[in-house]
């Protein structure tokens, strides 16, 4: 079981383990551009899509309009052709659209940041805000995605049904130390050894601690 006695000790394994994987997206972009907006867009576009794919509709997006002004700009039938292959392409538009409409409106152009302000924004949530926060203006929050929520789960440090929920549980218990980058650390460690379907068991360094609560088949 991973409790608050070994924690410590399962977080710098996961450390150790996922630094020869490339840092997601997000990050890389935030290390680039250094410009809370596009952290905000790409997480909008990065919702049930790869990496990958977010990756290139945001470099095009980019390409294509810098600020919000310029977002509001572009003609929709252009926005929406340039983030078509992340799928779900009317919603996240209209959240782009929304978002930097109110940014400008309410927030003097600038993203907001604290996460009362981020959830106010069309079509962001706990996840996205928390992200935010976090990437992109260092501050305190805890982002809860379905790799954080399923390893937390696996590993019985929570018992919880829903992301949000793992993330109320997590503010009670995880080391505030951690806060910040337990998602960094938790999603590269789940696209890359604790598979959504079928982990890699047999290749992880915390193996011999997780009592792989609800994993029916690994490798
Ligand atoms: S032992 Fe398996 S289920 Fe547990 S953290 Fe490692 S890969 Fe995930």
């Amino acid at each position: 079981m991973i409790t608050n006695k070994n924690i410590d000790q399962i977080i710098k394994k996961v450390k150790q383990c996922i630094k020869k994987y490339e840092q997601p997206v997000l990050e890389r972009f935030n290390k680039k551009l250094n410009d809370p907006y596009w952290v905000l867009i790409s997480c909008l576009l990065s919702l049930r899509t790869k990496d990958e794919t977010t990756e290139i509709a945001t470099k095009n997006l980019y390409k294509a309009a810098k600020t919000p002004q310029q977002i509001l700009k572009l003609p929709v039938k252009k926005l929406k052709k340039i983030i078509y292959k992340t799928g779900f392409y009317n919603n996240k538009a209209k959240a782009i659209i929304n978002v930097s409409k109110k940014i400008l409106e309410e927030f003097n152009g600038k993203v907001p940041d604290n996460l009362k302000d981020l959830l106010s924004l069309h079509g962001v949530g706990r996840k996205t805000a928390n992200l935010v926060l976090t990437v992109a203006f260092n501050k305190m929050g805890i982002c809860v995605d379905t790799h954080v929520h399923k390893i937390c789960n696996r590993w019985g440090y929570v018992k919880t049904k829903t992301p949000d929920e793992t993330e109320m549980e997590l503010r009670k218990k995880l080391p505030k130390k951690y806060w910040k980058k337990i998602n960094n650390y938790l999603v590269l460690f789940g696209q890359n050894i604790c598979l959504s379907i079928s982990p890699l068991c047999s290749k992880c360094p915390v193996e011999k601690y997780c009592p792989k609560i609800g994993v029916i088949k690994r490798r």
